[in-house]
């Protein structure tokens, strides 16, 4: 019946074809609690899919990890953001 309807498939993960990681060490991407997280960030900086991987992240509820360029606990804040502002739109 919706065989016509185009409309992006919400689980579809086809960017991680794209992304700057393919190949690289995953341990680097899930480091130690306080290790340094810059060499992942790098990778993820020059990533033509970072926003895909964030929005992934965020949807997902990833904890553990760099996504997107994003730490958990940079995640967290934004996830704290949106909460906060969709609170927001609905108490206007
Ligand atoms: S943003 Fe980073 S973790 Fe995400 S796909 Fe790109 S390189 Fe990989």
């Amino acid at each position: 019946m919706y065989d016509d309807v185009d409309e992006p498939d919400p689980g579809d993960s086809g960017w991680q074809d794209d992304a700057n990681c393919l190949g690289v060490d995953p341990d680097l991407f899930f480091p130690e609690r306080g290790a340094s997280t810059r060499e992942a960030k790098e990778v993820c900086r020059g990533c033509v899919v970072r926003e895909d991987c964030l929005e992934f992240a965020l949807r997902n509820g990833e904890k553990f990890g760099i996504w997107g360029g994003l730490s958990e606990r940079e995640r967290r804040r934004i996830r704290r953001q949106r909460a906060q502002a969709a609170r927001s739109i609905v108490g206007a």
